[in-house]
């Protein structure tokens, strides 16, 4: 089977690779559509330390199951399924504690195990989950980054009334957006430095968009009458903004932060006690993707509007490279690997 395997950072093709057989507790998923993701970048790039090479990447993506593995019973061959990345041991304290997606052992589909760049892949069987009829394998591809957004937005605790202040009118910038509007956040600001994007922001319903080359500072206060911004969300994941956030957030605040860079941000501790701040980490998604499916099916996201590139599976290099060289152009580049994307 054909498989997109990247052999060391900067050197990947489409592979032709041995086809997985569903393992005991495990389910044969022959994959329809997936979707590239910042991340893969990085692991591309040899940027991300938890792997181990020659990897088939991808974490976001959908398809039909083709076999089960001994004693799975919760999912039948044929079924629609789009599969959460996130692989817990059960038994350490965050598993403990109901927090598996920070697992001590965790394993990330298509990061630390092969992912969904191959035609087959093999996956747990409790991360399957069944696509709701009417919601099609394309978006059911886009479930993860929701879940992304689903995830900070929890950590965040919003309340009813909170404005809300993105950084990154990027792909997650903008599940976030949409995500927030689905909860009922109606006052929603967007911060980017590429004017396309905070133009797709306002399509996709930001009350307001700001160039990052304003005084966003004095426009906050100018927003708030000086009272500052409850809810910032960090999808930009530039450490040095954090010193920015800090300033811009009201008093009893909570930041969320995404961001996986090991550079240091220069963080005013005055800043986080006088405001009594919260800081909140947030990886990958706790258990979000039902609830992210409940939400698509009812047509409250918009996944299909993050499409801007389909691509079939033989273009994936090329598209590798695009997304290299011109990352303005694209916003969510899908694959079609073993459906026709009519590309
Ligand atoms: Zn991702
Ligand atoms: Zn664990």
């Amino acid at each position: 089977m054909k498989a997109f395997q990247v052999n060391a950072p900067l050197d990947y093709a489409i592979a032709e690779v041995e086809a997985p057989r569903a393992a005991s507790g495990e389910v044969l998923v022959k994959v329809a559509f997936a979707g590239i993701c910042g991340s893969d970048m990085h692991i591309i790039h040899g940027d991300n330390a938890f792997v181990r090479f020659p990897r088939i990447t991808g974490h976001e993506f959908a398809g039909t199951v083709e076999a089960v593995g001994e004693g799975v019973e919760n999912v039948d061959i044929g079924a629609r399924v789009c599969i959460d990345p996130v692989v817990s041991c059960g038994r350490c304290y965050p598993c403990r504690i109901g927090r598996p997606n920070v697992c001590s052992a965790l394993q990330v589909i298509g990061v630390h195990r092969d992912g969904g760049f191959e035609e087959w892949v093999n996956v747990p069987a409790a991360n399957v989950h069944l696509l709701p009829e009417g919601l099609g394998l394309e978006a059911g591809a886009l479930v993860e980054p929701y879940s992304i957004a689903a995830n900070v937005l929890e950590r965040m605790q919003p309340l009813r009334g909170d404005r809300l202040l993105i950084y990154g009118a990027g792909v997650i910038g903008l599940t976030i957006l949409q995500m927030a509007r689905a909860l009922g956040i109606e006052d929603i600001t967007v911060i980017d430095l590429i004017e396309e994007r905070l133009a797709t922001a306002r399509e996709l319903g930001a009350t307001r968009t700001w160039h990052g080359k304003e005084d966003v500072e004095a426009a906050a206060r100018e927003l708030t009458g000086g009272e500052g911004i409850p809810l910032i969300a960090d999808a930009a994941c530039v450490p040095a903004l954090l010193p920015q956030m800090l300033r811009i957030a009201s008093p009893a605040g909570r930041i969320g932060l995404l961001g996986f860079n090991p550079t240091p941000s220069d963080l005013v501790q005055l800043e986080v006690i006088k405001k009594e701040l919260t800081l909140v980490g947030s990886r990958l998604n706790n258990r979000k993707f039902p609830e992210v499916l409940e939400r698509m099916a009812a047509g409250r996201l918009d996944p299909l509007a993050l499409v801007s590139h389909r691509l079939a599976f033989d273009d994936m290099p090329g598209a590798i490279d695009m997304l290299d060289h011109h990352p303005e152009r694209a916003r969510k580049v899908l694959i079609g690997i073993g459906a026709d994307t009519g590309a």
